[in-house]
């Protein structure tokens, strides 16, 4: 591991196998993401960029060094969120690709990510579509290396991607995998997610790249799949009970969960979980997003801060 040249924050840059880097944004807290980049034989990928255009350049000089100075032929976005994809215009010289619903949830939402956190110093970000979308999934062949792209179903959101490199045993799992803060299902599906951390589990990874959170071992799957069920056991519970989402969040004990960061995630994760009480709901139907990040900052006791200034 090396520490990267300072930041207002430090990112760090891990070599999780050979040619293959993560690049952790500390805390992993709201709008701090990761990212990867794979090099093989003159050819690389990106796995997603950061939220804001100085962390984004910040990402792009290491990019840079890695590469001596060539661009990756390919960024993968693994879901829409503007921590992941608004720094996609750095990189003018990648095809991005991304899942259809990736594409078209990004086009939708435009830069209104940026609204929730007003005082995050976002500099000159711009909108970039992917230029390739892809559904089931697709494989990205750099050199001798192949990185598969695996849409699991609805699960952070409705276009998630696991990007997977089967030799490496590396999985970079996007947002479907959180480490040491809460996972998000708001926007996708609680029940798609733990299907979706079996089939993560299913690829067998000696190493889970959170999309926020410290380089991980498979462990972390089997923590986000127990943090999900016990949301679905509180929303079951509280819906017999009669009670609301915030209710229900509000008197909820965290027991082992006690150490993750952006806990007011749970209560949006209980609205999700209970539409999903209803099996006649497909997965991933539309939500009222705003409503719960006021559920949020009810059960935060103010407004949800971002680091990602
Ligand atoms: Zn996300």
């Amino acid at each position: 591991m090396s520490s990267l040249p300072a930041h207002a924050v430090t990112p760090v840059l891990a070599e999780v196998a050979p040619d293959v880097f993560a690049y952790i944004q500390p805390d992993g807290g709201w709008c701090v993401n990761n990212a990867g980049l794979i090099r093989s034989g003159g050819h690389a990928a990106l796995v997603d960029t950061t939220a804001t255009e100085r962390r984004s350049r910040a990402l792009a000089a290491t990019v840079a060094e890695l590469l001596h100075g060539a661009a990756p032929e390919w960024l993968v976005n693994t879901h829409f969120h503007g921590d992941h994809s608004f720094g996609n215009a750095v990189f003018d010289r990648s095809l991005i690709v991304a899942h259809t619903e990736t594409r078209a949830e990004a086009e939708r939402a435009g830069l209104g990510m940026t609204t929730l956190w007003r005082d995050v110093d976002w500099g000159a970000i711009e909108l970039r579509l992917p230029d390739l979308t892809v559904d089931a999934g697709a494989v990205l062949h750099l050199g001798g290396t192949a990185l598969e792209l695996i849409h699991p179903g609805p699960a952070h959101t409705t276009g998630d991607l696991l990007a997977w490199l089967p030799e490496q045993r590396v999985l970079f799992a996007g947002d479907i995998v959180m480490a040491g803060v809460a996972p998000y299902c708001l926007m996708g599906s609680v029940a798609g997610t733990l299907a979706a951390l079996d089939a993560a589990a299913a690829l067998d990874p000696l190493i889970v790249v959170p999309g926020h959170g410290p380089v991980s071992g498979p462990e972390v799957i089997a923590e986000n799949r127990r943090y999900l069920r016990w949301v679905q056991r509180l929303a079951a519970e509280g819906a017999a009970a009669g009670a609301s989402a915030l209710e229900i969040a509000a008197a909820a004990e965290p027991g082992e969960f006690a150490g993750l960061g952006e806990a007011e995630r749970l209560v949006s994760n209980l609205h999700r979980a209970l539409l999903e009480l209803d099996p006649a709901r497909p997965l991933g139907a539309p939500i009222d997003v705003l409503g719960s990040f006021g559920d949020m900052i009810a059960l935060h006791g103010g407004r949800v801060p971002a680091s990602a200034a």
